[in-house]
């Protein structure tokens, strides 16, 4: 392809994503296909000459446009709709244009430079503490690819540092600690370092939030064991109920057990933090005073579109000593001199994508006002689900509305013989069934405890108001339908 034919095929790209947003709305959310279905669509090999790219472009259409989940549909109320802005698509253009792995700051020094800019923006746009600033010149912050590269060099970085401070401690006695609510992340960075990881255990009581009770007990009985506590993983939103970990209770056990390093992983609701209404309710004080690092993913709620999770750290140091490896070919006078900063050492890989382009057109384009805007939007939508949900005689909320998202089920009935809960899981497992056999609608279950439910959660760019009652009328049917059909 010349720069003549790009041109054509750009613009026709550009018209048929305009297309697409335009027709989302009567597409259904979820692809219709059975496994397996492009296989006996798309030849077993590359062809042997080239193809004209108007018919690659058609294809592209045909065949793997109905294969597509529309995470950015206005009735995706599953998993955390991703983000999906005009400005993020046009930032990942203008970077895809540049080509520019971006390791180190000769590499491009404008990729490390709006990098180191736009994540002092985003700190302040969310009221993280100075600490964390770039410009701090001792903290900082970075873009991850998503959040469980963060949590992985978290844990990477903490295990460094123990093992610093420890030059006797066995890897195998090092335990990492999270909640039975934390995402897997945590298992995973764990498991991939070969570090024990045990998950706390939480209650509805206290909304399945980690107490700083339960932390100091568990960390008493393994450190008798001879166990080595390194790294918490606590929570702010976690995937199934939205719980924040109690940040005030961590902070004191922290300081009783100095070792222990916090990561927070605040990769779904960290957004909020950009409305300071909000900001008390997720423990910011505490987290700005004493956590090591905190991790947002922007490609979740925050309007840039997906890869866009930032990671902050109190000290770079805490990254570069356990990341840095530099062989001569990648020795630089700017490095040397400890002018510059290289993002090669903050993260696993070598290359990384300019990223930071998407993060400053949308931060420019929407300003703080815009952003805080679009976040309460979500806000005050679940807050309308959650009304009729109040008000229905068939539905309940299982824990209390997190942000801009809720979890429910079909409510025990109160005449009758009483229902065990398991029948009653058995019984919402089967509405769950009727709704996600549709695809007009996506949502997803979970489990709390032991309490099975399904949540709902808003932050489509296209979801309204109308889009949450619609998503109402049909959750509301499917219960009442499962309610008549369901059998023990
Ligand atoms: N943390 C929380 C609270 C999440 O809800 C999710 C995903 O939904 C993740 C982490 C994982 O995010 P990522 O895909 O960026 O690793």
């Amino acid at each position: 392809m010349d720069i003549e034919q790009f041109r054509k095929a750009g613009y026709q790209a550009i018209d048929r994503i305009c297309d697409h947003f335009y027709s989302l709305r009567n597409k259904p959310v979820q692809a219709s296909v059975e496994p397996g279905y492009l296989r006996a669509l798309i030849p077993d090999a590359a062809p042997q000459t080239g193809e004209e790219f108007e018919n690659i472009a058609d294809d592209y259409q045909k065949l793997i446009v109905p294969g597509l989940t529309h995470w950015t549909h206005p009735s995706f109320f599953a998993y955390f709709p991703t983000a999906c802005t005009f400005e993020g698509i046009l930032g990942d253009l203008y970077s895809s244009s540049v080509a520019n792995p971006g390791f180190n700051w000769t590499a491009s020094p404008a990729c490390t430079e709006l990098e180191v800019i736009v994540l002092d923006w985003a700190a302040k746009l969310l009221g993280l503490s100075p600490a964390f600033y770039n410009a701090s010149g001792v903290g900082g912050g970075c873009i991850q690819v998503t959040a469980s590269d963060s949590a992985l060099i978290a844990t990477v970085a903490a295990r460094s540092a123990y093992q610093r401070d420890h030059p006797d401690a066995r890897m195998e006695d090092l335990v990492l600690y999270t909640t039975t609510q934390t995402h897997s992340l945590g298992a995973k960075a764990a498991l991939v370092l070969g570090l024990q990881c045990k998950m706390l255990p939480v209650t509805k009581e206290d909304r399945f939030s980690l107490r700083g009770e339960t932390l100091r007990t568990h960390l008493d009985e393994d450190i008798k064991a001879g166990k080595r506590p390194f790294l918490l993983i606590a929570t702010v939103g976690t995937t199934s109920s939205g719980a924040i970990d109690n940040m005030p209770e961590i902070r004191q056990v922290a300081k009783e057990y100095p070792t222990l390093r916090v990561h927070v992983d605040a990769a779904w609701a960290g957004v909020v933090l950009s409305c300071p209404e909000h900001r008390e309710t997720c423990f910011l004080d505490d987290i700005n005073e004493f956590a090591d690092s905190i991790c947002v993913n922007f490609h979740k709620w925050g309007l840039v579109n997906f890869d866009a999770s930032t990671l902050w750290v109190r000290d770079r140091k805490y990254l570069t000593e356990a990341l840095d490896i530099t062989p001569i070919f990648l020795r630089t006078a700017q490095s040397t001199a400890g002018t510059v900063i290289d993002y090669r050492n903050w993260h696993l890989s070598l290359g990384r994508r300019f990223r930071s382009l998407k993060f400053w057109f949308v931060l420019r384009s929407y300003g703080v006002e815009g952003f805080q805007r679009y976040i309460r939007q979500g806000i005050e939508q679940n807050q309308i689900f959650v009304k009729l949900v109040e008000n229905s005689s068939v539905l309940e909320l299982v824990t209390p509305p997190s942000f801009a998202l809720s979890v429910f089920r079909i409510a025990p009935r109160p005449e009758g013989k009483p229902l065990t809960l398991e029948a009653i899981n058995s019984l919402n497992r089967f509405f769950f069934g009727r709704i996600s056999a549709r695809n007009d609608i996506y949502l997803t279950q979970t489990m709390l405890n032991d309490v099975y439910c399904i949540r709902l959660a808003v932050g489509s760019m296209l979801t309204t108001a109308e889009d949450i009652q619609g998503a109402f009328d049909i959750i509301k049917k499917e219960a009442e339908l499962a309610l008549e059909n369901w059998k023990i």
